[in-house]
């Protein structure tokens, strides 16, 4: 239980340094208020609930530059994730010595087997780590104001009956956290395979007639910090394809022929205020 998450007392309090450090500052004097080590880049991307890791692991070499955190709350999930980053990353690092000189190879998918790979991917994984915590509650502790450029939210578990949409990953007051982290221009992207959570997904992130009051008005919430991304715009981004066929879940949903539907945020400039 929550008790056993190890989360920070504020964002500048985090220990970042053993999960990424390629990315550690040389200067050992940049210390977090923990003490620990800096980096040279603070983390833009998470993944919430992000399982078994196919979305991260399909982004690193994707955005080699970018620094990802996969966050779940099981913790048999979680090391295999660590252990997965692990090889992936001790195997990148022996190509690389056994190739030198050595030639970049061209960006290709990876696969299931990808740990068994004979390819140099850009970054080498270096980019991506994973974090338990339970994202419902600890977000704001890890993420300061504006610090995310992207955030995933990939097949969250659907909580169907009424009485548990409490626990659903999405929700007015999950979404404040979400706009909070988030930067003008961020995007928050989704995907489900179960349609009325789609549905649950738009109502949470977009403002509907219904919600009009009796002198037109609409009452401001995190949604007034959300727009929809089009379709046109998504079918240029490459981080799409890969929340829709890379994630473990994804591939479930592919094999049993399921459908996905897809929608993404972005995060609206704050309101001026009068
Ligand atoms: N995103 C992955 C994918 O697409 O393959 C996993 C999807 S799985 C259906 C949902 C995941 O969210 C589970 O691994 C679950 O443990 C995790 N999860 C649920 N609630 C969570 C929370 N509050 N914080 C972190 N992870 C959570």
């Amino acid at each position: 239980s929550d008790h056993r998450l190890e989360y920070p007392l504020s964002p500048a309090h985090m220990d970042w340094s053993s999960h990424y450090p390629a990315f550690v500052d040389p200067d050992p004097t940049k210390t977090t208020l923990s003490g620990a080590r800096k980096l040279t880049k603070d983390v833009e991307v998470v993944d919430i609930g992000c399982g078994f890791g196919g979305l991260m692991v399909g982004l690193a070499p994707l955005l080699p530059d970018t620094l990802m955190v996969g966050m779940e709350i099981r913790t048999s999930v979680l090391e295999y994730l660590s252990s997965r980053i692990h090889a992936l990353r001790s195997q990148q690092q022996r190509l690389k010595a056994q190739a030198e000189p050595t030639e970049q190879q061209p960006e290709e998918e990876l696969h299931d087997d990808d740990v068994g790979t004979t390819k140099i991917y850009p970054g080498n994984f270096e980019n991506i780590t994973a974090i338990r915590s339970n994202t419902m509650k600890f977000l704001p502790n890890f993420f300061g104001h504006h610090q995310l450029s992207k955030i995933f939210i990939c097949f969250p578990d659907p909580h169907f009956k009424a009485r548990k949409h409490k626990a659903r990953i999405v929700s007015e007051s999950l979404n404040t956290e979400y706009a909070y982290v988030l930067r003008p221009g961020g995007l928050l992207y989704t995907i489900t395979d179960v349609e009325e959570y789609h549905q649950w997904v738009l109502r949470h992130f977009l403002h509907q007639p219904e919600e009009q009051l009796e002198d037109g008005t609409i009452p401001a919430s995190s949604k007034d910090l959300f727009e929809r991304v089009s379709d046109e715009e998504l079918e240029a981004d490459p981080c799409v394809r890969v929340m829709k066929y890379e994630t473990e879940e994804s591939k479930k949903v592919t094999r049993n022929n399921g459908k996905k539907f897809v929608a993404v945020f972005r995060r609206k400039a704050d309101p001026e205020w009068p």
